[in-house]
């Protein structure tokens, strides 16, 4: 799966361009966060990706890949757990140890875990 950011002014125009995509292609675009005001984030799977890019460019949508996310560093998280709640898509959780667990698959690269860590354990990309 591939995940595209789409700037939050043409979020709303977004969802009617999106779901257009999905008639005219045939590919499932998976909504990850729209956000009223945000930028809207899609998830879309490698063997549809041309299809939509194509189908995005022909109605004047432009997105950007999210290529690399949120990276967690064992050796300075302390397993607090304030980042768990804040984060949307459910990415981080406890094993039976009670230890922070971090599923980089699942970031959308929101951020809102960022300034939560009191051990900045957590950070973004580096491009
Ligand atoms: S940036 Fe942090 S809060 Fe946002 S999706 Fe990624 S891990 Fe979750
Ligand atoms: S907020 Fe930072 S230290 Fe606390 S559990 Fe999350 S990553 Fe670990």
């Amino acid at each position: 799966m591939t995940k595209y950011l789409i700037s939050a002014d043409r979020g709303e125009e977004a969802k009617t361009i999106i779901a257009q995509t999905i008639i005219d292609t045939g590919v499932i675009i998976k909504v990850l966060q729209a956000v009223p005001g945000s930028e809207v984030l899609i998830e879309v799977k490698e063997s549809g990706v041309d299809k939509v890019l194509n189908s995005f460019k022909k109605k004047g949508l432009i997105v950007s890949e999210i290529k690399e996310v949120v990276t967690h560093d064992p050796e300075r998280c302390i397993s607090c757990g304030q980042c768990v709640s804040l984060c949307p898509t459910k990415a981080f959780s406890f094993d039976e140890d009670d230890t922070l667990v971090y599923d980089e698959s699942k970031c959308v690269l929101c951020k809102l875990c960022l300034d939560a860590c009191p051990r900045g354990a957590l950070k973004p990309p580096q491009n």
